[in-house]
Formats: C-alpha cells, structure tokens, sequence
C-alpha cells in the first residue's frame, strides 16, 4: 500500500511515495528545496529514499536533487532524452502556451539569481520501462512537449 505525500516546492510540487519498501521522491523542486523535502522525511521518521525520479529537465524539477542524493545516497533517474540537459545543469524551454513568456522571463531572473546544479542521472528509463528494480512498481510513460523527455 502507498500514500502519497505532494510537498509544495515553491512554483512545483514534488510527490514524496510511501511504502513499506522504502520511500520515493518523484521530482525535487528548485535549488534550495532539499530541506523541504528531508522535514517530511523526518515528519515519517523515515530515511529510506530509495530513488528520485525526475519527470523533466526544469530547475523547478530537479533543482534539489544533487543535494538530496549527496544526504540521502538515493540514485537520480530521467527520461535520455533530458539526461545532457541534466547533466550540463541545464532548463531549456519546451512548449510554451499562453503564459509562455511569463515563464521564460521568470526562469531567466530565478537562474540569475541561484545557478543549477549540474545533476549527472545514476539511471534513465524509457517509455514503457519500469522502476521496479527499485521497489517502485511505476512504469514511465514518455510525454514528450514540454521538454524532449518529459514523462509522467
Ligand atoms: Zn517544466
């Protein structure tokens, strides 16, 4: 049985996965978020994070997440396709809609302000590829848009 923990991260939300295995981390906000995330775990006196899965390639996404893998040992996984982006600390721009340009001054200003982390992925999974081998029975579906390797 899972519970399910969103935890607001300043723009996102990052869902923390609770199980009797062990805890999972889907996305792990901005720079700066990793404190937010480690209270929960307290909160479940839990430090078990088995696995941080990032769904894209933003700064709000995967900002924490090297820091949260120095604490915690927890392997990063994404999408190939947004692994060089990851990688290069790197948030490129996908689809933008009607709030498009909002976002991409914001992102500019916030990046201005705290860099990204360079944030190597230990793992990546394609579209119909499970995270069972971590003890999450969660298959990742490929939704390409946003970013080149965005999944849900
Ligand atoms: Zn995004």
């Amino acid at each position: 049985m899972f519970k399910i923990h969103p935890i607001r991260c300043g723009w996102g939300i990052s869902y923390l996965i609770e199980s009797q295995a062990g805890l999972f981390l889907v996305d792990s906000g901005s720079p700066g978020n990793a404190k937010l995330i480690l209270a929960k775990m307290a909160d479940l006196g839990r430090s078990d994070l088995r696995l941080i899965w990032t769904t894209h390639a933003h700064y709000d996404h995967y900002g924490s997440a090297q820091s949260l893998r120095e604490i915690t040992g927890a392997p990063i996984g994404v999408h190939p396709a947004d692994a060089d982006s990851m990688s290069n600390g790197q948030s490129p721009l996908g689809t933008a809609h009607k709030y498009g340009i909002i976002y991409v001054l914001a992102q500019h200003m916030l990046l201005s302000l705290q860099n990204l982390p360079v944030t190597v992925p230990d793992y990546t999974r394609n579209h119909g590829e499970t995270l069972i081998e971590f003890g999450l029975e969660a298959t990742v579906l490929h939704t390409p848009g946003h970013t080149p390797g965005h999944t849900c």
